[in-house]
């Protein structure tokens, strides 16, 4: 099996796109621009001090299972089975074992067993949503960019297809909980974020998103627009601003939310220190305020 895989090209794309402010144009993908527009504080943490945080079971999980697809769409479309699909995953999950971050996992044999299902539970969902021998990927985990003098946009999409009209088709695999419908239009950033990239750099507005969710499982789709895309465009022109002028003036807010209790940063946030005369959190309005 090839050893280019989903795990190891998105690996180099953290390492790239990690770069901090100040040094050109700043870079942005979808994850860091969702960072900072869900804390300054937690981008900071991420791509200013690019500090190391444990990994996670959930986005190794997502990797697994990017890496599987990957492989079984380097394979002609009759030897796309399932079963084919499960040996990729633990193939994928043997090499993640050789690697440090399995380590960092530490898992117990029953909670790996359990992980292990329920990952071959999200590729048998897959094949409930679309029967990978009907699919004809044009690129695969595509490595795509643009940028301008002020902002660089970049990052990975997990497969283009070309329909017969021509028009491109964006899929995006999902192993979290779908959004309801009040976020749904909201889940599309990313996508939406790539359709851009596409757009600015190839000439070519894709006709297509498909969000891939692998839980419930079930498809959304958005046909994007050029007013959507334009839209798009000065919000993360106005958020590379604000990037570059927090970065002027080190001044990285925290913004208190329930994401907090996920941060893997929250036990050196200076919005939950401490005082010797008080070990209570600050309140939203508190933090807001620092
Ligand atoms: S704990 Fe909350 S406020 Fe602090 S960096 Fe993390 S997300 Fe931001």
């Amino acid at each position: 099996m090839s050893t280019v895989t989903a795990a190891s090209l998105r690996s180099q794309d953290q390492e790239q796109e990690d770069r901090a402010p100040g040094e050109g144009p700043i870079r942005l993908s979808p994850s860091r621009a969702s960072d900072y527009k869900t804390c300054p504080q937690l981008f900071k943490y991420r791509a200013v001090d690019r500090l190391p945080e444990p990994t996670s079971i959930y986005s190794t999980k997502g990797t697994m299972i990017h890496a599987a697809l990957e492989q079984l769409y380097m394979m002609q479309p009759e030897e796309r089975t399932l079963k084919t699909a499960h040996a990729h995953m633990l193939q994928a999950w043997e090499n993640l074992k050789s690697d440090e971050q399995y380590d960092a996992l530490q898992l117990d044999p029953e909670e790996e067993a359990q992980w292990l299902e329920h990952g071959m539970g999200l590729l048998d969902n897959y094949f409930q949503v679309e029967d990978p021998s009907a699919v004809a990927p044009h690129e695969m985990e595509w490595w795509v960019e643009h940028h301008t003098e002020s902002v660089m946009l970049r990052g990975i999409i997990d497969r283009v297809e070309v329909a017969p009209d021509g028009g491109w088709i964006l899929s995006d695999y999902k192993t979290g909980r779908s959004p309801s419908e009040t976020y749904a239009l909201g889940s599309f950033f990313g996508l939406k974020f790539y359709a851009l990239v596409c757009w600015r750099t190839f000439g070519k507005m894709p006709a297509l998103l498909r969000l891939i969710h692998l839980r419930e499982p079930e498809i959304i789709t958005l046909v994007p627009t050029q007013q959507m895309l334009t839209g798009l465009e000065k919000q993360l022109h106005a958020l590379a601003q604000a990037i570059q002028r927090a970065h002027n003036r080190d001044d990285w807010r925290p913004r208190v939310g329930p994401l907090c209790n996920w941060c893997p940063h929250k036990s050196i946030c200076p919005a939950f220190e401490t005082s010797p005369d008080t070990s209570r959190e600050p309140d939203h309005a508190a933090a807001k305020s620092k």
